[in-house]
Protein backbone atom coordinates (compact mmCIF):
# COMPACT_ATOMS: atom_id res chain seq x y z
CA UNK A 1 0.00 0.00 0.00
CA UNK A 2 2.86 2.68 0.92
CA UNK A 3 5.14 1.74 -1.85
CA UNK A 4 2.69 2.05 -5.19
CA UNK A 5 2.88 6.05 -3.90
CA UNK A 6 6.61 6.25 -3.88
CA UNK A 7 7.00 4.83 -6.90
CA UNK A 8 4.82 7.49 -8.70
CA UNK A 9 6.82 10.24 -7.03
CA UNK A 10 10.15 8.74 -8.19
CA UNK A 11 9.22 8.62 -12.03
CA UNK A 12 7.49 12.34 -11.76
CA UNK A 13 10.29 13.88 -10.24
CA UNK A 14 12.62 14.17 -12.92
CA UNK A 15 9.90 15.41 -15.27
CA UNK A 16 8.54 18.12 -12.85
CA UNK A 17 12.91 19.55 -13.17
CA UNK A 18 12.99 18.95 -16.62
CA UNK A 19 9.93 20.85 -16.97
CA UNK A 20 10.89 23.78 -14.50
CA UNK A 21 14.23 24.02 -16.06
CA UNK A 22 12.25 24.67 -19.57
CA UNK A 23 10.33 27.02 -18.08
CA UNK A 24 13.13 29.19 -16.36
CA UNK A 25 14.87 28.79 -19.94
CA UNK A 26 11.88 30.31 -21.43
CA UNK A 27 11.84 32.86 -19.13
CA UNK A 28 15.11 33.82 -19.82
CA UNK A 29 16.01 33.66 -23.11
CA UNK A 30 12.13 35.51 -23.60
CA UNK A 31 14.42 38.79 -21.76
CA UNK A 32 17.73 38.15 -22.84
CA UNK A 33 18.11 37.01 -26.56
CA UNK A 34 15.86 39.78 -28.28
CA UNK A 35 17.47 42.54 -26.75
CA UNK A 36 21.15 41.33 -25.53
CA UNK A 37 22.97 41.70 -22.65
CA UNK A 38 23.95 45.53 -21.86
CA UNK A 39 27.78 45.75 -20.49
CA UNK A 40 28.17 49.04 -21.69
CA UNK A 41 29.39 51.82 -18.83
CA UNK A 42 26.61 53.13 -18.50
CA UNK A 43 27.52 53.30 -14.68
CA UNK A 44 25.34 50.69 -13.86
CA UNK A 45 27.44 47.27 -14.59
CA UNK A 46 26.13 44.62 -16.26
CA UNK A 47 22.26 44.38 -16.52
CA UNK A 48 20.01 42.76 -18.35
CA UNK A 49 17.46 44.64 -20.67
CA UNK A 50 13.29 44.00 -20.36
CA UNK A 51 11.34 45.21 -23.18
CA UNK A 52 11.42 48.61 -24.33
CA UNK A 53 7.76 49.02 -24.74
CA UNK A 54 6.89 52.13 -22.28
CA UNK A 55 7.81 54.81 -24.01
CA UNK A 56 7.79 53.91 -27.94
CA UNK A 57 4.13 53.68 -27.31
CA UNK A 58 3.41 57.06 -26.76
CA UNK A 59 3.33 59.89 -28.73
CA UNK A 60 5.03 63.09 -27.99
CA UNK A 61 3.41 65.39 -25.80
CA UNK A 62 1.83 68.28 -27.63
CA UNK A 63 3.95 71.06 -27.18
CA UNK A 64 6.27 69.53 -28.86
CA UNK A 65 6.11 70.03 -32.93
CA UNK A 66 6.59 67.20 -35.17
CA UNK A 67 8.22 66.99 -37.96
CA UNK A 68 9.95 63.98 -38.92
CA UNK A 69 12.53 63.66 -41.07
CA UNK A 70 12.09 61.18 -44.33
CA UNK A 71 13.84 57.77 -44.20
CA UNK A 72 17.39 58.88 -45.78
CA UNK A 73 21.17 58.91 -44.48
CA UNK A 74 20.35 60.41 -41.52
CA UNK A 75 17.12 58.50 -40.51
CA UNK A 76 17.25 55.40 -41.45
CA UNK A 77 14.72 54.03 -39.98
CA UNK A 78 16.33 51.12 -37.80
CA UNK A 79 14.74 50.22 -34.36
CA UNK A 80 16.07 51.22 -31.12
CA UNK A 81 16.97 48.16 -28.84
CA UNK A 82 16.00 50.40 -25.41
CA UNK A 83 15.70 53.30 -23.86
CA UNK A 84 18.71 53.35 -21.12
CA UNK A 85 20.02 56.80 -21.36
CA UNK A 86 18.71 60.43 -22.70
CA UNK A 87 21.51 61.88 -23.81
CA UNK A 88 21.82 65.91 -24.78
CA UNK A 89 23.63 67.85 -27.14
CA UNK A 90 24.34 71.45 -27.85
CA UNK A 91 24.05 72.25 -31.64
CA UNK A 92 27.92 73.94 -31.76
CA UNK A 93 26.30 76.53 -34.07
CA UNK A 94 25.18 79.84 -32.30
CA UNK A 95 22.35 81.61 -32.41
CA UNK A 96 20.85 78.99 -34.70
CA UNK A 97 17.04 77.82 -34.81
CA UNK A 98 15.46 74.50 -33.74
CA UNK A 99 13.94 74.59 -37.32
CA UNK A 100 17.38 75.40 -38.43
CA UNK A 101 18.49 72.79 -37.50
CA UNK A 102 15.80 70.65 -38.27
CA UNK A 103 16.01 71.81 -41.63
CA UNK A 104 20.23 70.92 -41.49
CA UNK A 105 19.10 67.29 -40.41
CA UNK A 106 16.58 67.24 -43.62
CA UNK A 107 19.44 67.71 -45.81
CA UNK A 108 19.59 64.57 -48.58
CA UNK A 109 23.48 64.27 -47.92
CA UNK A 110 23.19 64.95 -44.12
CA UNK A 111 23.81 61.72 -42.02
CA UNK A 112 23.16 63.25 -38.51
CA UNK A 113 20.12 63.44 -36.56
CA UNK A 114 18.79 63.68 -33.10
CA UNK A 115 14.90 62.56 -31.70
CA UNK A 116 14.44 66.13 -30.46
CA UNK A 117 15.64 69.79 -31.48
CA UNK A 118 15.08 72.13 -28.34
CA UNK A 119 15.25 76.06 -29.70
CA UNK A 120 16.31 79.46 -28.08
CA UNK A 121 12.77 80.36 -27.87
CA UNK A 122 11.83 76.88 -26.38
CA UNK A 123 10.28 75.29 -29.25
CA UNK A 124 10.83 71.84 -29.47
CA UNK A 125 10.61 69.91 -32.93
CA UNK A 126 10.90 65.85 -32.84
CA UNK A 127 12.42 64.63 -36.08
CA UNK A 128 12.59 61.05 -34.91
CA UNK A 129 10.05 58.70 -33.75
CA UNK A 130 10.72 57.40 -30.27
CA UNK A 131 10.88 54.25 -31.31
CA UNK A 132 13.73 54.79 -34.23
CA UNK A 133 17.25 55.13 -33.52
CA UNK A 134 18.83 58.26 -34.07
CA UNK A 135 22.48 59.25 -35.23
CA UNK A 136 23.62 61.64 -32.62
CA UNK A 137 25.25 59.51 -29.75
CA UNK A 138 28.10 57.03 -31.42
CA UNK A 139 27.55 53.81 -30.82
CA UNK A 140 24.74 54.62 -28.21
CA UNK A 141 22.69 55.30 -31.06
CA UNK A 142 21.07 51.66 -30.66
CA UNK A 143 19.69 52.44 -26.86
CA UNK A 144 18.87 56.16 -26.54
CA UNK A 145 16.99 59.08 -26.97
CA UNK A 146 19.10 61.97 -27.99
CA UNK A 147 18.15 66.17 -27.68
CA UNK A 148 20.17 68.58 -29.74
CA UNK A 149 19.58 72.14 -27.77
CA UNK A 150 19.86 75.22 -29.78
CA UNK A 151 22.08 78.16 -28.02
CA UNK A 152 22.53 82.35 -28.51
CA UNK A 153 26.63 82.23 -28.24
CA UNK A 154 29.94 80.26 -28.23
CA UNK A 155 29.73 79.99 -24.58
CA UNK A 156 26.99 77.04 -25.12
CA UNK A 157 24.91 78.25 -22.43
CA UNK A 158 21.16 77.86 -22.64
CA UNK A 159 18.47 80.62 -22.66
CA UNK A 160 16.39 80.18 -19.79
CA UNK A 161 13.29 79.57 -22.65
CA UNK A 162 15.67 76.60 -24.02
CA UNK A 163 16.66 75.75 -20.51
CA UNK A 164 13.06 74.90 -19.43
CA UNK A 165 12.05 73.23 -22.15
CA UNK A 166 14.92 70.65 -22.14
CA UNK A 167 13.78 69.94 -18.21
CA UNK A 168 10.32 69.47 -18.99
CA UNK A 169 10.92 67.10 -22.25
CA UNK A 170 13.55 65.16 -20.67
CA UNK A 171 11.76 64.60 -17.07
CA UNK A 172 9.01 63.21 -19.49
CA UNK A 173 11.19 61.28 -21.49
CA UNK A 174 12.27 59.90 -18.07
CA UNK A 175 8.91 59.37 -16.78
CA UNK A 176 7.48 57.37 -19.79
CA UNK A 177 10.62 55.28 -20.50
CA UNK A 178 11.19 54.01 -16.48
CA UNK A 179 14.43 56.19 -15.86
CA UNK A 180 15.43 58.94 -13.93
CA UNK A 181 18.01 62.15 -13.74
CA UNK A 182 20.84 59.71 -13.25
CA UNK A 183 19.74 58.02 -16.53
CA UNK A 184 20.39 61.48 -18.26
CA UNK A 185 24.22 61.67 -19.39
CA UNK A 186 25.89 63.95 -21.63
CA UNK A 187 27.46 63.37 -25.31
CA UNK A 188 30.35 64.20 -23.64
CA UNK A 189 30.23 60.73 -21.26
CA UNK A 190 30.01 58.58 -24.36
CA UNK A 191 32.79 59.98 -26.47
CA UNK A 192 34.54 62.67 -24.48
CA UNK A 193 33.39 65.06 -26.99
CA UNK A 194 32.86 68.08 -25.38
CA UNK A 195 29.11 68.33 -26.12
CA UNK A 196 27.08 70.12 -24.68
CA UNK A 197 30.10 72.42 -24.12
CA UNK A 198 28.43 74.46 -21.23
CA UNK A 199 27.42 71.27 -19.10
CA UNK A 200 30.84 69.61 -19.67
CA UNK A 201 32.81 73.27 -18.84
CA UNK A 202 30.08 73.78 -15.70
CA UNK A 203 29.93 70.77 -13.03
CA UNK A 204 27.80 72.55 -10.69
CA UNK A 205 25.39 73.47 -13.86
CA UNK A 206 25.22 69.75 -15.14
CA UNK A 207 24.21 69.16 -11.11
CA UNK A 208 21.56 71.76 -11.23
CA UNK A 209 20.07 70.84 -14.08
CA UNK A 210 19.81 66.83 -12.60
CA UNK A 211 17.97 68.28 -9.59
CA UNK A 212 15.69 70.59 -11.98
CA UNK A 213 14.98 66.99 -13.88
CA UNK A 214 14.51 64.95 -10.69
CA UNK A 215 12.03 68.22 -9.02
CA UNK A 216 10.49 68.21 -12.75
CA UNK A 217 9.44 64.44 -13.09
CA UNK A 218 7.87 64.53 -9.28
CA UNK A 219 6.14 67.79 -10.55
CA UNK A 220 4.57 65.56 -13.94
CA UNK A 221 3.60 62.76 -11.65
CA UNK A 222 1.41 64.64 -9.48
CA UNK A 223 -0.04 66.40 -12.60
CA UNK A 224 -0.77 63.12 -14.20
ZN1 LIG B 1 26.84 66.02 -29.15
Amino acid sequence: MISKPKKRRRKLRPIFKILFTLIALSVFLYFAVPFGIDILSNGKGIKFIGKPVNLLSYDAPSYVDVQLLDIGKARKGKKLTAINNIVVHYTANPGTSAQNNHDYFSKPDTDVCSHFIVGIEGEIIQCVPLDEKSAASNDRNFDTVSIEVCHETTSGEFSKAAYSSLVKLTAWLCQNSGLDENDVIRHYDITGKICPKYFVENRTAWKEFKLDIKNEITAQKKES
